[in-house]
């Protein structure tokens, strides 16, 4: 997979060169290019904004600089994501959706925001837009949420994470829930003990006490996740929890 982000401050995306996104990127499992959206202005101050018409506070990202930067990078079947606190809030349906995409372009805002006739533009190029929101508050600029798409999307492509197990049984997964608790060693730690059952090693039972408590923890952290839930998919166990 191709994904390239356009900002006004490379750095802030340094740390996609760590970690697991960053050997995806040395391993050839994920080609990686961070841009910086000056290199496409024309004037000697290398201007990216002007003031917004109707007037107002702060200043507007200009449509003729981002369409020459998208215009050189967009491929035919590049997917171009703009994060936005006014986009559908990005979650994990939509990390998988993306992580099947061969090239994805993250345009980062700043200032009150990109001009609104890019994402129009592009749309009617026949290009598809799809405008992400991390949540409902306000960063100052989309280089957070070109980290976050970027990790979350990576960590699912083949070869990112090495045991792909690992994702199947996590929070907001193919269940529908929260992941249960996890311990590690030692089996006693100031007082407090690991369950008896995960030392057991019964796996049946193990199993059990797992989807039980994940089912107690999404009821009682995000009972919207359970009420969304196919009933279909509730054992007669699960009732009872
Ligand atoms: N004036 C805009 C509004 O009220 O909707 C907010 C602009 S914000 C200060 C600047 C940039 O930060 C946005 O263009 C976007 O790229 C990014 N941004 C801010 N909050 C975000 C969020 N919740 N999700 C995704 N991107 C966000």
């Amino acid at each position: 997979m191709r994904i390239d982000v356009l900002t006004i401050f490379p750095d802030y995306l340094a740390p996609l060169r760590l970690s697991l996104v960053g050997k995806a990127h040395e391993a050839g499992i994920l080609d990686l290019r961070v841009h910086d959206l000056r290199e496409w202005t024309t004037d000697r101050h290398r201007t990216v904004d002007d003031t917004p018409f109707g007037g107002g506070a702060g200043m507007v990202m200009r449509p003729d600089v981002w369409g020459a930067a998208l215009d050189d990078v967009l491929t035919p079947d590049a997917h171009l994501l703009l994060p936005t606190p006014s986009g559908e809030v990005f979650a994990q349906p939509t990390a998988h959706a993306l992580a099947h995409e061969t090239h994805l372009v993250i345009a980062c805002g700043r200032y009150e925001g990109i001009d609104a006739r890019v994402a129009e533009h592009y749309r009617a190029a026949g290009v598809r837009v799809s405008e992400l929101s991390l949540g409902d508050y306000v960063l100052n600029g989309g280089e957070v949420a070109a980290l976050v798409v970027v990790e979350a999307v990576a960590r699912l492509l083949p070869g990112v994470v090495g045991n792909p197990e690992s994702l199947v049984e996590e929070s907001h997964g193919e269940a529908g829930l929260l992941e249960y608790p996890v311990f590690t060693k030692p089996p006693s730690w100031r007082g407090l003990d690991v369950p008896d059952v995960l030392l057991s090693g019964h796996h049946a039972r193990i199993a059990r006490w797992r989807r039980d408590e994940a089912l107690r923890r999404t009821a009682a952290r995000r009972p919207d996740m359970l009420s969304a839930l196919d009933p279909g998919v509730l054992d007669a166990r699960d009732r009872d929890v």
